[in-house]
């Protein structure tokens, strides 16, 4: 899942976040509406060539919260058309044509997936891309799906980020904190 994020961000040129994810919707040719679902946070069906992505507007919450989920539910979907393009897959339940087992894989998938189309390795920079509200402000996620990404961050980031501070990573935030104070000690 990781390197078909990579591959397709790389295909719209390694965009800064926030991630905008529409020119890749245009390269899989995915129309995108925003509409009422009464329910779902979205789906997606297949066209003749392409793809209709439906993203919920009947969402609650504060209007930032909604604007984040829908650009999650986004990445989601896109990730189902550019990793599960090769499965009989739909996520309506109706149009469901892979076994409920499948589907759960692939749901896990289309997470991980977003999340690496949202939030790439190439985004952590700097140490305070470590703090879960600082790199949620940065990409346009919200808090959760922010703190699951360092959380799982790989070794081969936590090593390169590592290299700039002499505390354990775990205690980055710590360290951000104290660092001017001068009173903070390793
Ligand atoms: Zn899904």
């Amino acid at each position: 899942m990781e390197q078909i994020a990579c591959v397709a961000l790389a295909e719209i040129g390694n965009p800064k976040p926030p991630i905008d994810l529409a020119p890749l919707a245009r390269i899989f040719d995915c129309d995108i509406q925003f509409t009422y679902l009464n329910g779902p946070e979205g789906y997606t069906v297949r066209t003749g060539t392409g793809y209709h992505i439906y993203i919920a507007t009947d969402l609650e919450g504060d209007p930032q919260t909604v604007h984040r989920r829908q650009r999650w539910t986004l990445a989601h979907e896109l990730s189902h058309v550019i990793a599960h393009w090769n499965l009989p897959w739909n996520t309506t339940k109706t149009l469901d044509r892979v076994s409920r087992g499948l589907l759960n894989i692939l749901e896990v998938e289309a997470n991980w997936c977003a999340s690496r189309l949202l939030i790439p390795d190439y985004c952590f920079e700097t140490l305070e891309d470590l703090i879960p509200s600082y790199l949620a402000e940065k990409c346009d996620v919200n808090f959760t799906p922010a703190s699951k990404r360092i959380e799982h961050l790989s070794w081969r980031v936590r090593n390169r980020l590592q290299a700039l501070i002499p505390v354990p990573l775990e205690r980055a935030a710590a360290y951000l904190f104290f660092k001017d104070t001068g009173s903070f000690s390793s």
